[in-house]
């Protein structure tokens, strides 16, 4: 039976609360009732995601050269999409993308945060060029570098090509201490690729908001805090607000998405061309 009770997070200030409609502890449970399939999601995301994968698939996408196409037509792919890693809506993406928007907006946000809301799950559309959902969605973590055990089912790392790689294995791996996330190769998936795709665009809190919103071992559990640099210290606050707005916005509930789209329309053309790179 679903829950009427409204619950409520103070956060940053007495002016910004979230309200979820179910309790917080009960959203990305992965201990308890996680469904098999995002089990399943997260065994092969963790077999598969290599740096070898990685490098391939920045080389394969991110010149962008793939179509061009403009953010409603990426909204309407998202209206097909279903996120099989998500344990907490059954929805398709288009619907998360108003909620998390209206989230924002509800709060009194600024229209860039709003608008970042609304569109940082548009990476998905990599589903149309056949890519599987392991290779799209889920949390990310770096690659070339050891695995944290905050990763959430980090003991499927154990069947991962890379741990065979001494290199790979050592805390900072490929990289050096506090060299900065810009130079660390995260798994690959919607974050890094919208982040290449809208980057001309947008406001740097946002292209960092897209670019690393999944990376909930950072900015829920404080983990890598050795590869990030000042830059990413000053930045992470972002990812923290965004992830409640991203998070407790999941609801099964409709929402009138033709009475808001006026709202929108101009929002979107506010900061986009008719049409973008993909
Ligand atoms: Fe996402
Ligand atoms: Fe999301």
């Amino acid at each position: 039976m679903k829950t009427t009770a409204i619950y409520c997070l103070i956060l940053f200030s007495s002016s910004s609360i979230i309200t979820a409609n179910k309790p917080f502890d009960e959203f990305r449970d992965y201990e308890n009732n996680t469904p098999a399939k995002v089990k399943e999601f997260y065994r092969l995301n963790h077999i598969h995601q290599t740096l070898d994968f990685v490098l391939a698939k920045k080389k394969e996408y991110c010149n962008l050269n793939k179509l061009c196409m403009g953010i409603w037509q990426a909204m309407d792919i998202l209206d097909k999409i279903i996120d099989e890693s998500d344990p907490d809506l059954s929805l398709p993406q288009s619907i998360h993308a108003f909620q998390t928007a209206e989230k924002l907006r509800e709060d009194g946000h600024p229209r860039w945060l709003i608008l970042t809301g609304f569109i940082h799950d548009l990476g998905k559309v990599l589903t149309i060029f056949g890519e599987p959902q392991w290779a799209i969605v889920g949390d990310t973590f770096p690659v070339g570098c050891a695995y944290s055990d905050k990763i959430i089912f980090s003991h499927y790392f154990s069947q991962n090509p890379d741990m065979k790689n001494p290199l790979f294995q050592t805390q900072y791996g490929i990289y050096e201490s506090h060299c900065g996330l810009d130079n660390v190769h995260m798994s690959w998936g919607h974050d890094e690729y919208l982040y290449r795709v809208v980057k001309n665009y947008l406001p740097e809190e946002a292209l960092y908001i897209i670019r690393y919103h999944s990376f909930y071992a950072a900015h829920k559990e404080g983990a890598y805090t050795y590869l990030m640099d000042e830059y990413d210290a000053s930045m992470i606050k972002w990812l923290q607000l965004f992830s409640n707005y991203d998070l407790y916005s999941k609801s099964e509930d409709s929402i009138n998405t033709a009475q808001l789209m006026p709202y929108y329309k101009e929002l979107v053309s506010e900061f986009f061309p008719e049409t973008l790179q993909w």
